[in-house]
């Protein structure tokens, strides 16, 4: 349910409102617009619903108690209407303002991952990417650094001053994801780990929920419910292709759902041109697809040798690669009249 408050309604009225929840046992999300403040009350029954909007309505300030149908409830534009910013570090995702996070797929060494960040920084990304924990399908492939490589973000941060993205692959890595980077993503593996969105949740940084192989959208953006009801709305989905009978590539990047996804929830989408398509070659191409279609940004994996990455190298691009296609991509966001918030070359 949205208790919507009047334009007039007092700080006394909005806290009756939350004491009254809170007596029930019920959670609550709070949104102060610029008119008037919205809150969204979690976890009532269906059964109750009614006579708890009647007893909402007797409450001074309340103007409208509305049952919310769609089965995601504070994601939904039901609960706010206009797309949400997310900030990570400096960089923003939504609302015309669209961001490349770029980086290598796992961070292998410190010259390897400060060469990687100098190069995404010195091209136009916002945000470095590089994996910590990497969920590998088969056990005896790399599984990352861990803390080690957390580290190693860190001072690639330091030095570029680009805030830092990465996975956090279990319950027991979020604290410690926390601690170093700027935002926390969940792998596609781990889309329907409630207990793991539970904690991302509650970790306090933006989430970046990639969407599940072969997960619907409405499986994902319940997902991100999850993380919402859990304290944070500061969630970021990332479209990373989804599994079909096509095997030409890796996996095939559902941008129809992407732009489809984009009317239901008010956070905002990127898309993952790296992983979903699997090839160097068709990186850009569908980079400036997602960005021609809509989306709020895209995470583009760039290593500096990718003949010697340790993983995913024949859909990493070269630094060089990764130059063109900024250059392209700043004229195709010139034409859209969308903030790449890139100066390339900036240091
Ligand atoms: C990644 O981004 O490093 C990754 C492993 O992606 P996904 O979870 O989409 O496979
Ligand atoms: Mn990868």
């Amino acid at each position: 349910m949205i208790i919507v408050m009047s334009t007039r309604a007092t700080e006394k009225d909005i806290s009756s409102v939350m004491e009254m929840l809170e007596e029930r046992g019920y959670g609550h999300h709070i949104s102060r617009g610029v008119e008037r403040t919205l809150i969204g009350a979690i976890g009532t029954p269906d059964g109750e619903k009614q006579s708890m909007a009647e007893k909402l309505m007797t409450i001074p300030g309340v103007e409208r108690v509305v049952p919310i149908l769609r089965p995601y409830k504070l994601v939904s534009r039901e609960h706010q209407e206009e797309t949400s910013v997310v900030y990570i570090g400096d960089a923003a995702f939504g609302r015309g303002k669209v961001g490349v996070i770029a980086g290598p797929c796992t961070v292998e060494t410190e010259e390897q991952t400060l060469e990687a960040a100098r190069a995404v920084k010195q091209a136009g990304a916002v945000c470095l990417r590089g994996g910590a924990f990497k969920p590998r399908t088969s056990p005896y492939d790399f599984q990352g650094l861990g803390e080690d490589a957390l580290k190693i973000l860190a001072t690639a941060r330091e030095e570029t001053g680009l805030p830092v993205l990465t996975e956090a692959r279990d319950v027991r890595h979020v604290d410690l994801v926390a601690e170093y980077a700027d935002a926390m993503q969940i792998g596609a593996r781990n889309m329907q780990n409630y207990d793991l969105l539970h904690s991302a949740g509650q970790s306090g940084i933006p989430v970046l929920l990639k969407r599940g192989l072969s997960a619907t959208v409405e499986e994902w953006l319940k997902a991100a419910e999850y993380v919402a009801a859990s304290g944070n709305l500061n969630i970021i989905l990332c479209e990373r292709g989804i599994r079909t009978f096509e095997t030409i590539t890796r996996f095939t990047l559902d941008l129809s759902s992407m732009v489809a996804a984009k009317q239901e929830p008010h956070l905002p989408i990127i898309v993952d041109p790296s992983h979903s398509t699997g090839h160097h070659s068709l990186v850009r191409p569908m980079t400036m697809a997602a960005v021609a279609a809509g989306a709020d940004g895209v995470m583009i994996e760039v290593h500096p040798h990718p003949d010697r990455a340790l993983c995913d190298n024949v859909q990493q691009l070269t630094p060089r690669n990764f130059q063109r296609l900024m250059e392209r991509l700043q004229k195709l966001a010139n034409a859209l009249d969308v903030d790449l918030q890139a100066v390339p070359g900036k240091e």
